[in-house]
């Protein structure tokens, strides 16, 4: 453990500095996309109903990949999100507030079963708007957002018992604004815990990933639920300001980037609002020497380059005891050689396209930062679709704890390589940061585990794995990550007021 093997010593010897990979050629393998059909144009489902924009304006939304419309979408304005408001309070005041918890509970069960059933069109949907492999909206997106439904349909007839005893109360509209990298894992960890404490829900999907959003309000009037319970308002920017704004909202839970976070909190002080941030993340991945180094490096690699990073607890630092640095970064890069980037549809792609040519070029700039403050690149080379918009897997080594690289979330599949020698140096590494989400500790040992553990500022700390995600736990931040938990039974507690 820890060293190279034999053949590994031998390719060293006779041919250093080649790295081995694309040993396989795989022949393509789309998932189908012929059983369904979008629509042309989405517009606004408010009040249980789709109704055009006042606004009356729309705009595109593209596949990453392709670069091809996928659909036209309906922008919300000031006016639009007032009628969403007004439906959801009117929805809370009329049926939502006055329902017995066991019937909401049969509703959201519904929603989980739904989903269920259409699992493979949400997964397909996901990775055709967003970009993501269609292994990760398949495997990862869509099963979690069931379980979350599922989970919370278990709570919300049982809320006493989450609060031992004490009694609960609802606390009215909830504003929702959610990100793109999981829009609808996002969805659901938004909608599912405030529909089971009996909040109705205005959400706001990112304006580069709405169509699976739209899906869900289609299946959710499917589902039958009383109308203006949920709304959903598409938008950029100026329509999550809107939401945040309106008067008329309970609560804001927002997830999204740190700047933003920061707009809202301040927009909400003082308002008696009730607020949750989720925001961004610059995990350390932190690797002993005892650690079983081949399941590391998986651990690193889907920490990182799957979904291309887009990822707020992705491991992009990666922390290593200098004794195996150069062990870890001949493995690492041997098997990041084997990543298949390509078509996000293909079952066989590990990453897929970043979401956006605005994200692509912070992913650039950032990276030209690194190398200009003197890290040094490794980037697979594989050749990238001419259409959409790619980034190759990247590994930066030599990199200083003050660079750039090492500070920024650069939300790509770009991975910031550091050394240490000691656990104390470890955890001042990891903990120097502004973020606080999540941090992941690889080794033998079980007391240096819970060690490690104790010591991080991060909302998470993974052990031996990586990005594994669990209804019933709760995740959320330390510091600029943002504050409150989303999950598990702590994460009811954004949605009550206890009594
Ligand atoms: P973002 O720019 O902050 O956007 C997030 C959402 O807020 C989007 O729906 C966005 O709309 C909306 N928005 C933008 N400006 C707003 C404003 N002034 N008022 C209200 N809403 C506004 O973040 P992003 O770039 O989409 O997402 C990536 C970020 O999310 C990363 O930093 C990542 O770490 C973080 N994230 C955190 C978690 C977590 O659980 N902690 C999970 C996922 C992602 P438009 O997109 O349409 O502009
Ligand atoms: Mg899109």
């Amino acid at each position: 453990m820890g060293k190279l093997s034999k053949i590994e010593k031998k390719r060293d010897r006779e041919k250093p500095g080649i790295v081995f990979g694309n040993q396989w050629d795989y022949a393509p393998a789309p998932e189908a996309t012929d059983f369904f059909k979008l629509n042309k144009r989405y517009e606004l489902f408010i009040g249980g109903k789709w109704q055009k924009p006042r606004s009356k304006s729309y705009f595109a939304t593209i596949s990453p990949s392709t670069e091809a419309v996928l659909a036209e979408v309906a922008e919300a304005d000031d006016n639009d999100v007032d009628a969403a408001v007004l439906a959801a309070r009117h929805a809370y005041d009329r049926y939502w507030s006055r329902l017995a918890p066991s019937d909401r509970s049969k509703y959201l069960f519904r929603i989980a079963r739904a989903l269920q059933e259409k699992a493979r069109l949400f997964a397909v949907v996901e990775s055709l708007d967003g970009g993501k492999p269609i292994k990760e909206s398949r495997d990862v997106d869509v099963p979690l957002a069931i379980a979350h439904f599922f989970y919370h349909a278990g709570w919300a007839d049982k809320l006493e018992l989450a609060f031992h005893g004490r009694s609960v109360r609802s606390l009215g509209v909830a504003a929702q604004i959610i990100p793109w990298n999981f829009p609808l894992l996002m969805a659901a960890w938004k909608i599912a815990p405030a529909l089971a404490c009996g909040n109705t829900v205005v959400l706001k999907p990112a304006e580069t990933t709405p169509l699976t959003a739209l899906l869900l309000a289609e299946l959710i009037e499917e589902c039958d639920l009383p109308p203006g319970v949920v709304n959903i308002v598409t938008g950029a920017g100026k329509t999550g300001a809107a939401l945040v704004n309106h008067p008329d909202v309970n609560k804001v839970a927002f997830t999204g980037s740190t700047d933003v976070g920061k707009r809202i909190a301040r927009a909400v002080a003082g308002t008696g609002k009730r607020l949750t941030l989720e925001l961004g993340g610059k995990a350390a991945n932190i690797v002993f020497a005892d650690a079983p180094l081949d399941q590391a490096i998986e651990g690193i690699i889907g920490g990182i380059f799957f979904n291309q990073g887009h990822v707020c607890c992705a491991g992009s630092r990666l922390l290593v005891e200098e004794s195996i640095a150069n062990v870890l970064m001949r493995k690492l890069r041997d098997r990041m050689a084997t990543l298949r980037v390509g078509d996000p549809l293909d079952k066989n792609t590990d990453v897929g396209a970043i979401n956006s040519q605005m994200q692509l070029d912070k992913i650039r700039e950032l990276v030209a930062a690194g190398e200009k403050e003197g890290a040094e690149r490794f980037s697979v080379s594989c050749q990238l679709p001419k259409k959409g918009f790619w980034f190759p897997p990247t590994v930066f080594t030599n990199v200083s704890l003050s660079s750039r690289i090492a500070r920024e979330e650069i939300f790509g599949p770009v991975l910031s390589t550091l050394t240490f020698r000691t656990p104390d140096e470890a955890i001042e590494k990891a903990n120097n940061t502004a973020y606080g989400l999540s941090a992941g500790v690889w080794t033998d040992k079980g007391s240096k585990i819970f060690h490690m553990a104790g010591k991080l500022k991060a909302g998470v700390v993974w052990a031996n794995t990586y990005n594994k995600f669990d209804p019933t736990s709760p995740f959320g931040g330390y510091k600029e990550s943002g504050f409150g938990r989303e999950g598990g039974r702590q994460g009811l507690s954004a949605y009550v007021e206890v009594v």
